[in-house]
């Protein structure tokens, strides 16, 4: 028998009072959940014949994220990663600029913006949300740039900021409205990374509805999920119409000649997926309460932990939950590594944050600012099985 540490043993005590003992043979991070009525609107959609890139269920899909986000346009992108690069070359990013992400995001946010030629530049999380830090933002930016006309430059490598992308980590919205204050300030556009929140509130303000535009993603660990897909959120009709033009080969209406205007991708998502989509949405709701009542659950089986807690909504917002998250009262590396490997061991398949993307080998010469709390949360975080079945 290992005997563990303090922190594993209550680790291991929390998973299993809240998801009992295993009886199958794992119990997985996060799975999609797939039922009777995802399985009539898809044979429903086979049926139509149009499973490609026409269909009504695209329109449904659009129509439904919109009621739900409140963005005035929803454009159905094949996946998140490709809704943030079309996004981020719609409002501007080109070859040789800079975009500022979080260090501590998934591998997507940082290749989106290499997509377009550019470079990530790296800024800090705040402790409390997970997400961008606003105010070490403003610090950084205010002695590493230097404004001309119009723009924003990095003052050591020349080259100019085009955009900020903040993230909404593992669900929990950041602060978006005192990050608005700051873009604003030095004329930098918002694009938001809201892959991992939809059914994320900032008041009654739905994440990805803040910034130019926003981006989601349906990927099968995702909330609800398309088989793989995204969409892109905005406001502004003209960016809309130009995205949808951008995302479908850039191909001028016409009834049978194939002229196109730009440089173009084919990236909208097919009806077969919005059909699976639609159906998923319609349960939206469900699954946010499912999720809510097992975060509840973790929250209260933590409290009485002398080494771990809770990662909470921030006040004022309403999260999703969509990853539940553990964080270790002491960040160590490698007690965090102890907490993973047993768990494991048992079937609870939990996992990291991110390794850094700082520091990931295509990154590691990008621009950055100091990144203590970044480092300090990876050292910390767990996400732990979240799936809205077993918030039942
Ligand atoms: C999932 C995710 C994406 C990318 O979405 P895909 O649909 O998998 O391409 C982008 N950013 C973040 C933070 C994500 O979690």
């Amino acid at each position: 028998m290992t005997t563990y540490d303090l922190p594993t043993r209550e680790f291991l005590e929390v998973l299993t009072s809240v998801l009992g003992p295993i009886e199958k043979s794992t119990i997985a991070l996060h799975e999609p959940n797939i039922g009777p009525h995802e399985h009539k609107m898809v044979a429903e959609c086979l049926s139509s014949g149009w499973v490609s890139s026409v269909g009504e269920f695209i329109t449904r899909f659009e129509n439904q994220l919109s009621k739900i986000t409140g963005a005035a346009h929803v454009i159905a992108i094949v996946n998140g990663t490709s809704a943030l690069h079309l996004a981020l070359h719609s409002v501007g990013i080109k070859p040789g600029d800079e975009v500022i992400i979080p260090s501590l995001s998934f591998v997507a946010t940082a290749n989106a913006v290499a997509h377009c030629g550019a470079t990530p530049h790296f800024a800090d999380s705040d402790p409390v949300t997970l997400g961008l830090d606003p105010v070490a933002l403003r610090k950084h930016l205010a002695s590493a740039t230097t404004q001309q006309g119009d723009d924003l430059f990095n003052t050591k490598t020349g080259r100019r900021i085009g955009a900020i992308v903040p993230m909404h980590t593992f669900g929990h919205p950041m602060q978006i409205e005192e990050l608005i204050l700051i873009a604003n300030e030095f004329g930098l556009p918002i694009v938001e990374d809201a892959a991992e929140s939809l059914g994320s509130y900032v008041g009654k303000k739905h994440t990805g509805t803040f910034g130019v535009c926003g981006i989601l993603s349906f990927n099968g660990n995702k909330t609800i999920t398309t088989g793989g897909g995204g969409a892109i959120l905005t406001d502004d009709e003209s960016l809309a119409t130009k995205i949808r033009h951008l995302a479908t080969t850039a191909k001028l209406a016409h009834e049978w000649e194939f002229m196109h205007d730009k440089t173009a991708w084919n990236y909208r998502m097919p009806n077969l997926n919005a059909a699976l989509g639609c159906a998923q949405l319609d349960r939206l709701d469900k699954f946010l309460r499912d999720k809510r009542n097992l975060a509840n659950k973790y929250d209260i089986a933590l409290k009485s932990s002398e080494s771990l807690e809770f990662i909470s909504e921030p006040k004022g917002t309403t999260s999703n939950y969509w990853l539940n998250t553990v964080r270790l009262k002491k960040p160590n590396l490698q007690i965090r590594n102890e907490l993973l490997t047993a768990s494991r061991a048992k079937g609870y398949l939990c996992r990291p944050a991110w390794n850094l993307l700082h520091q990931l080998p295509m990154y590691d010469n990008s621009p950055r600012a100091e990144l203590p709390v970044a480092q300090m949360l990876l050292s910390s975080l767990i996400n732990v099985p979240s799936s809205a079945n077993l918030g039942l």
